[in-house]
């Protein structure tokens, strides 16, 4: 029977960096997917890398860690992944929120994030395709862009050059922890002994532990994006509405509405890409005609020059949110044999640096300063 130290479950961002980052720490890895690599959310989102959603706290502190690892990464294996840092505006209609944003830029700049107000010159310059009457719009230079799925296979061909094990189409089935190790059985492959396992199997992670009488609270949030014809519409950084920033933190599981919140931005082939909806709908990810038009609905108030492309396709995808917006990052079973390395609804392109980091210190017994944050423990009765 093969024997590995760690066997990864899931072949989405979490699950690529925890790999990468596992083998650099020397371990003997095999890494799984019961569909084709990065089948799950990651392929239904956008690749924003992002700090300007986010206030200073836990997932601050883990975004500038993780910025730092995915520029490692690029460094490392060369950029084969659109990574750019193209920057963002942060943009609001209102004039009554023009106070709440230069304060939330100033706070940014107080914590050594390189932000600022624009005045309407530099907005025309930097962002020409904004909405020429926009109250305020927040601007930070270093934010950056990926396309996540090219992310995922540019560090699968990495560890697969360098030896380490992927197995497509196998679905986990069953997790057998003991205080030696853990046997994983799977569907159409043999079993698989190993020290320890890592589930980076996103929103499907609780159905993997409830077998185990592990009750780990992941709510599926469901996003749609509308994808905009290619066309010559200047639409350089990522813009947001201000107003998405207070969305991301509303987290009411009980509330089915869809919650829209405008972000556009351009993707190296030329396509446009607006969303973003959250709403907690459980495992469907049907694309809702109404939502989509909403979304498009909102980014035209921002992008007047929207008006006139088509809508060539939407998509949707399955955040894996938890109840208090912070990841779970660590060991679920008494045995300290089952880890899980999910939970950021979002931000997981962004916080996957650091996960994969997170994990590798857990593993080789180094610890991260970050971890008592992302305890699972936290949230399992
Ligand atoms: C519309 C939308 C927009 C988003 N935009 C951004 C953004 O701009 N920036 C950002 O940082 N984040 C964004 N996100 C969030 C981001 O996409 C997720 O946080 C991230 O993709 C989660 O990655 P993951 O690897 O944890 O999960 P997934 O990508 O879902 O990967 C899980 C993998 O596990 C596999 N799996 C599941 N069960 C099993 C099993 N039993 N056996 C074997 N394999 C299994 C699945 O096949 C899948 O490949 C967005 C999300 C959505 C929906």
């Amino acid at each position: 029977m093969a024997s590995y130290d760690a066997v990864v479950i899931g072949t989405g961002i979490i699950g690529s960096f925890t790999a990468l980052h596992l083998a650099d720490a020397g371990l003997k890895l095999l890494v799984v997917d019961r569909h084709g690599l990065a089948s799950g959310t990651s392929r239904a989102s956008d690749g924003n890398l992002l700090i300007s959603d986010k206030s200073p706290g836990v997932l601050f502190d883990l975004t500038v860690e993780s910025f730092r690892h995915w520029d490692a990464m690029i460094a490392a294996l060369g950029n084969h992944c659109e990574y750019d840092k193209k920057g963002a505006t942060l943009a609001t209609m209102d004039p009554g929120r023009r106070a709440k944003l230069l304060a939330h830029v100033e706070e940014h700049a107080r914590h050594g994030v390189r932000a600022e107000l624009l005045a309407p010159a530099d907005v025309r310059r930097i962002e020409p395709a904004l909405h020429p009457e926009v109250a305020a719009v927040g601007w930070w230079p270093d934010e950056r862009q990926v396309q996540p799925m090219l992310a995922c296979y540019q560090v699968a061909r990495h560890l697969q050059a360098r030896g380490v094990s992927y197995r497509f189409d196998d679905e986990l089935l069953a997790i057998e922890p003991s205080p030696q190790g853990v046997m994983l059985r799977f569907g159409s492959a043999p079993d698989v002994a190993c020290g320890r396992v890592v589930l980076c199997a996103g929103v499907w992670t609780p159905s993997l532990l409830k077998p185990l009488g592990i009750d780990l609270p992941i709510l599926p949030r469901k996003g749609q994006i509308a994808v905009i014809e290619r066309s010559d519409l200047p639409v350089r950084t990522k813009i947001a509405d201000f107003a998405y920033n207070d969305l991301v933190e509303e987290i009411d599981p009980s509330d089915t509405r869809a919650q829209t919140a405008t972000i556009v931005e351009r993707t190296k082939s030329g396509t446009i890409l607006c969303g973003s909806s959250r709403q907690f709908v459980g495992l469907d990810t049907g694309v809702d005609a109404a939502v989509l038009s909403r979304i498009v609905r909102d980014c035209l108030r921002f992008v007047p020059g929207l008006a006139g492309l088509r809508v060539i396709r939407g998509y949707a995808g399955l955040r894996p949110c938890t109840p208090d917006g912070l990841p779970v990052i660590g060991p679920v079973d008494a045995h300290e044999r089952i880890y899980v390395a999910t939970g950021h609804e979002g931000t997981g392109h962004g916080l996957a640096g650091v996960t994969g980091a997170m994990v590798a210190a857990m593993l080789t017994g180094k610890g991260h300063a970050l971890a008592k944050a992302c305890d699972p423990k936290r949230l399992l009765q």
